[in-house]
């Protein structure tokens, strides 16, 4: 059996604080956070790496750095209500649940969500409601959120999500065709017009129209 606490301790250091994530809450999160309970039994060993590993139906679990690195960009304050498309396995959920106050999490794939409500309620994440649907809708019943955050990458800033995005409330998503997206944070100002900052090119899963 691997020393997982030690593979994550490593995955931190070196794979997050040497790329230059430093929010201490974020740290923690992801010390906390055991992320080989998110992944089969056969990947348990890989789960520490520096890389995407596969969760079934053509979907990842994304690299631990893009994890860490979008917490960081939402800049979440403990109170925060956040809405997450993509729930995928749950592992970025569980990470966002240890910042925020609240997270809303909506993941096109039935099976996946199914599988990610139990991983979650293993790790102890309580404060998580999970959706089936399509998160170009967003889930309006709960909005305004003080961040918003997506795990697979839409053409264009979805505009379902910049509204329910909450006055001073910042959406962090990457935006692009297949390949290669921009890592973009759209920060929603006082009169409510929109700050758009691009961060860097990343590499993520289309977001798919739900039928
Ligand atoms: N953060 C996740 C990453 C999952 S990959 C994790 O840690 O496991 C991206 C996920 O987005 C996939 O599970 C995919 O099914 C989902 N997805 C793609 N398009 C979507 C859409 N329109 N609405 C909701 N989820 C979507």
């Amino acid at each position: 059996m691997p020393d997982f606490d030690k593979l994550c301790e490593r995955m931190v250091n070196r794979q997050i604080v040497a790329r230059g994530v430093h929010d201490p809450r974020v740290l923690q999160a992801m010390r906390d956070v055991r992320r080989h309970e998110f992944v089969d039994a056969a990947r348990q060993p890989f789960a520490y790496e520096d890389r995407p590993l596969p969760i079934g139906l053509g979907q990842t679990i994304s690299q631990p750095y893009i994890v860490a690195w979008m917490s960081e960009l939402l800049r979440i304050k403990v109170g925060d209500s956040v809405l997450e498309i993509g729930t995928g396995c749950g592992y970025q959920t569980a990470v966002l649940a240890k910042l925020a106050s609240h997270v809303y999490s909506i993941e096109l794939i039935d099976a996946l969500s199914q599988q990610a409500a139990l991983n979650l309620t293993r790790a102890g994440a309580t404060n998580v409601s999970l959706r089936v649907g399509d998160g170009f809708d967003g889930w309006p019943e709960h909005a305004p959120y003080q961040c918003i955050m997506t795990a697979a990458a839409p053409a264009e800033v979805p505009g379902n999500l910049t509204r329910q995005l909450d006055v001073g409330g910042r959406l962090v998503l990457p935006v692009g065709e297949r390949g290669y997206q921009q890592m973009t944070r759209v920060t929603k100002r006082e009169d409510g017009s929109l700050q758009t900052e691009q961060l860097g090119l990343v590499a993520f899963v289309p977001m798919l129209r739900g039928g």
